[in-house]
């Protein structure tokens, strides 16, 4: 079966927010959602049995309600944004044992952070979604999806935290997020995630205490890992090339 281009027709030399076609972006989008599918049923089933052949796990970034459904009928491991998240396609993900990555700041913030200079059009289009995601979170928190952390590459991680605490999460639920949730999500939990005997030892020391303050996970003192210590101080330090 052919697969379709999703990004067919995009000059690749553009910068993907130059361009309204571009998939994901809620620019031309019609209807309530501002979001499409960009795949069918038939593609991502396809996509999916061979990654299982593969002994991999799945993951989308998927917004709008249709969408979210088609990947979750086909059985995918990890949802990433789910804008449009109901009450219905939440509980069956917490069902389902689906992980949720909800990526909160990159529509909460960082889309129209002036630092990517998307320009107004671009801030405009995408706010739409801000309010959806956010609803969109509370839901699944309330239906008991398990969530990790992570950033679609724009915001960090204590931002992400400290949205996932004004969202509804416990302290402590936004800690298994880093940790035990997203070690699961991966399938490595028999190794990292917790810390018990037999664990690789992989330990951040803070200097703060998350439970108390989301950018307490920025303070680190101490990274032990699989048992050797180092310090940060220590460590070269690379610059993200977009400056984050
Ligand atoms: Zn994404």
């Amino acid at each position: 079966m052919p697969f379709r281009n999703a990004t067919e027709g995009i000059p690749y030399n553009s910068k993907p927010w130059d361009n309204p076609r571009t998939p994901h972006d809620p620019y031309t989008m019609p209807g309530s959602e501002h979001t499409r599918p960009e795949m069918s049923s038939e593609e991502i089933r396809a996509v999916f049995d061979e990654a299982r052949r593969w002994g991999k796990k799945t993951a989308c970034h998927v917004m709008g309600r249709t969408a979210i459904a088609n990947v979750l009928e086909a059985g995918v491991d990890v949802l990433d944004h789910g804008v449009y998240l109901d009450e219905a396609l939440a509980e069956r993900m917490a069902r389902a044992g689906t992980y949720f990555c909800p990526t909160l700041s990159a529509y909460d913030r960082q889309t129209m952070n002036p630092k990517f200079q998307r320009g107004e059009d671009w801030a405009r289009a995408h706010s739409v979604l801000v309010e959806a995601h956010e609803k969109s979170f509370e839901v699944a928190v309330r239906a008991g999806v398990k969530i990790v952390n992570g950033t679609d590459t724009t915001g960090s991680y204590a931002e992400e935290l400290e949205l996932m605490r004004a969202g509804g999460m416990s302290a402590m639920d936004t800690v298994l997020a880093c940790t035990l949730n997203a070690a699961e999500a991966l399938g490595m939990a028999d190794c990292i995630g917790s810390i018990r005997a037999g664990m690789l030892a992989d330990i951040v020391l803070l200097d703060a205490n998350p439970l108390d303050d989301p950018y307490a996970i920025e303070q680190v003192y101490l990274v032990i890992k699989e048992g050797t210590p180092h310090f940060p101080g220590a460590l070269a330090v690379f610059e993200r090339p977009n400056g984050v």
